[in-house]
């Protein structure tokens, strides 16, 4: 047996990790015959999110070595939070939700604590790789992952790899202009952008711009709120999936993925905001692509460990 692959999944509000065993590189030639991956002593900690990049990599660096601890491990596969060059293992943009994080090199203290190589890539990606892999993406040529929740991403995944583009940053679905935005603040500092209008704390915002009381204050308020049949939160929903929808429509156009996964807390709600992005994509694909399947994702809550621990095989040497 393989000695595993030690992966970890570093985010806004907590560090997860586990070992990895029996991911494959992506050159492994019978993946039809092979099982899924499992994984062993899964952890997680708090990320220390205000205290600056050199306590959330100790905090990183400390769930790693207890996850270890005594065992031997292939390779170390790091899917993080903002925009990473995965070339150089640094961070190159943040959003302020962690303190100091833009120019951090996350690869060289990792390698330094375990003496393995160390693959780092951006979180929004590894989810897309493990989904493709080992959830709806199946065996298919192509898969498109869109994630709605606190924020909104994507990621295009061919032939088991993620497109990463050339600053790290392909993917970012949720800043894609749409109409129904104009004038909506976004995260990134700009207006009008899907992430504004249609992410989890975006749907709030919206259905008490259209009169919601106090009560709808997050998403577990709107969605029992909606769920109940209140408006404004259905409304909410319906103006936010179908512009998301929309967008995804607009995306069949231009990638052609074979399939397309819905994943996050906003996605798993289902009911109104799913119909009204049926709707937003029947307005926009083509014709050609309008029959692309659009489906949950499957691969589970350790979907960004699987594709971390998988992209760090694919980067070992042969
Ligand atoms: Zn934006």
């Amino acid at each position: 047996m393989p000695d595993p692959v030690l992966a970890l999944d570093l985010g806004g509000t907590k560090i997860r990790g586990a070992l990895v065993h029996g991911a494959e590189p992506l050159r492994t030639d019978h993946r039809a015959e092979r099982a899924a991956p499992h994984l062993e002593r899964v952890a997680e900690t708090p990320t220390p999110a205000t205290a600056g990049p050199s306590a959330i990599l100790d905090a990183v660096a400390e769930l790693a070595e207890r996850i270890c601890s005594g065992s031997r491990v292939s390779a170390v596969g790091l899917a993080a939070a903002g925009v990473i060059d995965s070339g150089r293992g640094h961070v190159t943009h943040a959003t302020a939700s962690l303190a100091g994080w833009a120019g951090t090199d996350v690869r060289t203290p990792l390698e330094g604590r375990f003496g393995v190589p160390v693959s780092v890539l951006g979180d929004v990606h590894a989810h897309g790789i493990g989904e493709a892999r080992f959830g709806t993406g199946g065996d298919r040529a192509s898969m498109l992952l869109i994630a709605v929740g606190t924020g909104i991403g994507g990621c295009h995944v061919i032939g088991g790899s993620a497109v990463l583009g050339s600053h790290g940053a392909a993917g970012h679905v949720g800043h894609v202009p749409v109409p129904e935005a104009a004038g909506v603040p976004c995260p990134c500092g700009r207006t009008g952008h899907l992430e504004g209008l249609a992410s989890g704390p975006g749907i709030v915002q919206l259905a008490r711009r259209l009169g919601a009381d106090a009560s709808v204050h997050d998403g577990h308020s709107l969605a029992a709120a909606a769920a109940a049949g209140a408006d404004p939160a259905l409304t909410a929903y319906r103006i936010a999936g179908l512009a998301t929808g929309r967008v995804i429509g607009g995306l069949l156009n231009v990638l052609d993925p074979e399939v397309v996964a819905l994943t996050g807390g906003v996605a798993e709600v289902g009911g109104a905001w799913r119909e009204a992005v049926s709707r937003g994509i029947a307005q926009e694909a083509m014709d050609v692509v309008a029959d692309t399947p659009v489906l949950p994702a499957t691969a589970g809550s350790h979907a960004a460990l699987l594709g971390a621990a998988a992209r760090a095989l694919d980067e070992l040497p042969s």
